[in-house]
């Protein structure tokens, strides 16, 4: 018993050890991040007024101004890259970039991949329909549908226990298309780039009805709570001040313009 004792007093001392000398060696993200004096940001741009190209040919968006702003709380720049959706969350979970800032919203599946901040949108996924269409609500979807969604989005995840009509296209914009050519009788898709994409094309109607309630968080590589906690502190103060609603307001206009 004694030995058994001893031999497990010396084994924590080493767990102790090595655990101190495993916080020692590893370098807080936020160092990195200073010292690199940038913040990497990953976004898919066809997600008005969240991320899309501006009249410059910029990446813009409420996203992108809270991602600066949290660059900016950090004292560097951040460095906006443009990627597929469903590759966002595999990159940051990879470690490829600190900040995925896309619309994402924050499901249970994903925060076993990557760490997400305090939700920062409440929003929902819409149906979109031409006009006349017989489907006039959420029981309209039944299996054979052909519905068009986002690939690798919330929207997919719904519509795939749906209808094996699904069809799944890199972006939204994609899906309209298709929407607008017959090859399918709607799309799902997230209830700002939805109604942003029923004002710019014609023929288009947005179903009042939602398919599920959900709210956008922003994505970081697991295990980096003092960047969490700066990104947290920045989200906080954006939706206490209401500079998040005022920020969707102003670039739903300006995505609405850039058309
Ligand atoms: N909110 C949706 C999701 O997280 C769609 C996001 C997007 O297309 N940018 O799946």
């Amino acid at each position: 018993m004694k030995a058994f004792k001893k031999v497990a007093a010396l084994l924590l001392v080493v767990a102790l050890l090595a655990t101190s000398l495993v916080s020692c060696g590893k370098k807080s993200i936020v160092d990195e991040i200073k010292k690199s004096g940038k913040l990497t940001v990953i976004t898919e741009p066809g997600f008005a007024p969240f991320e899309y190209i501006d009249a410059n040919g910029e990446i813009a968006g409420v996203d992108i101004e809270i991602a600066k702003k949290i660059a900016e709380k950090l004292g560097v720049e951040a460095e906006i890259t443009a990627m597929d959706f469903d590759a966002i969350i595999p990159a940051i979970q990879a470690g490829k970039a600190n900040l995925g800032a896309a619309g994402i919203t924050a499901t249970e599946e994903r925060a076993k991949s990557v760490d997400f901040s305090v939700n920062y949108v409440d929003t929902g996924l819409y149906i979109i329909v031409p006009e006349g269409s017989a489907i006039a609500g959420a029981a309209d979807i039944v299996e054979g549908t052909a519905v068009g969604v986002q690939l690798g989005t919330t929207s997919d995840m719904l519509v795939s226990d749906i209808t094996s009509g699904i069809s799944r296209y890199k972006t939204v914009a994609d899906a309209v298309v298709a929407l607008q050519s017959g090859k399918i009788e709607a799309v799902v898709a997230d209830e700002l780039p939805a109604k942003d994409a029923v004002a710019n094309n014609t023929g288009l109607v947005l179903l009042e009805e939602p398919l599920s309630v959900e709210q956008y968080a922003l994505a970081i590589t697991k295990g980096n709570e003092e960047l969490l906690e700066v990104i947290n502190e920045v989200l906080g103060e954006m939706i206490e001040s209401g500079e998040v609603d005022k920020l969707i307001q102003e670039h739903m206009e300006l995505a609405a313009a850039v058309g």
